[in-house]
């Protein structure tokens, strides 16, 4: 319980990995602000199971990470409520495949909004009173496509190589504050995420669903897993623990041994 009276935004939380890493987060005692999309009911049952968990507080809230206003109003709420965020994952993110020449512009524009953007200001509007506390922890879920490309994924990879430029940069400028920044970069985890882009890949690269699992998705994973929601949740709890203090600007692989090739 070392999150005891600690509160952590985690975006993009009622699903997935972000589901994940506030389960994680609540199970070591901190307040949790779940956010996302979803239906109602499915995330008030999250939103009640985790306060069992934490035996703290949840609050659900429904900002859309692709609009700076509504990022803005919700850290507005988080002070009002919580007394701020003293720790914030950045780990709201969309995919779309598509060859270069057929991206639909607004579809680029989506993912570099939601996958970049929206940590730009939830950071900026973090680190001031994580300053006055004189403790912060802000982790991203970057990706493995954070260190090396695939076709088809222009704007994922560009806002995920942004997004490990950024945590580097924040980093150091927090460095001397008790502010740690670091990303974490899955290989693949099955989540929602990965299950609905398999229909664009089919297409793409005229593949069946195996083809694609096999041969495309766990290609370049030597373990040949899926990473679970669970590790990544773990390392995540663990960067927010004391003996974490001196980890920061780091990009932490979690990808069954994708990047080391
Ligand atoms: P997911 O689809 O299960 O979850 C995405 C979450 O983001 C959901 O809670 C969704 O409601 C939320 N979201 C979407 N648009 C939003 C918006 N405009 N405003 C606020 N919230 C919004 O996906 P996931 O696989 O759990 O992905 C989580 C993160 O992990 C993403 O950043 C993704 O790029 C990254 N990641 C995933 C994998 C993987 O294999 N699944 C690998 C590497 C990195």
């Amino acid at each position: 319980m070392h999150l005891k009276g600690k509160t952590a935004l985690v975006t993009g939380s009622t699903s997935g990995i972000g589901l994940g890493i506030a389960k994680a987060f609540a199970a070591a005692g901190a307040n949790i602000i779940v956010n996302g999309f979803g239906e109602a009911d499915a995330i008030e049952t999250e939103r009640a199971a985790l306060e069992v968990l934490s035996g703290g507080k949840a609050a659900y809230d429904d900002a859309d990470l692709t609009k700076a206003e509504a990022i803005e109003e919700m850290f507005q709420r988080a002070e009002k409520d919580f007394g701020g965020v003293d720790i914030l994952v950045n780990n709201a993110g969309m995919q779309f495949v598509s060859p270069i020449e057929d991206f639909p512009p607004e579809k680029w524009d989506m993912i570099i909004a939601l996958n970049l953007t929206a940590s730009f200001h939830t950071i900026r509007h973090a680190v001031p009173v994580m300053r006055k506390k004189g403790w912060g922890r802000i982790i991203g879920t970057a990706s493995a496509h954070s260190l090396v490309a695939s076709p088809f994924k222009s704007a994922y990879v560009t806002a995920k190589h942004g997004l490990a430029g950024l945590t580097k940069t924040v980093a150091l400028e927090v460095a001397d504050a008790g502010i740690t920044v670091n990303c974490i970069s899955p290989g693949y985890v099955w989540t929602p995420l990965v299950e609905n882009q398999i229909p664009d890949t089919m297409k793409a690269r005229k593949m069946t669903r195996e083809q694609v699992i096999n041969d495309v998705l766990l290609a370049g994973q030597p373990t040949k897993q899926f990473v679970t929601v669970e590790q990544v949740a773990a390392l995540a709890a663990f960067l927010t623990r004391d003996e974490a203090a001196n980890i920061t600007g780091a990009n932490l692989s979690v990808d069954g041994g994708w990047t080391a090739q």
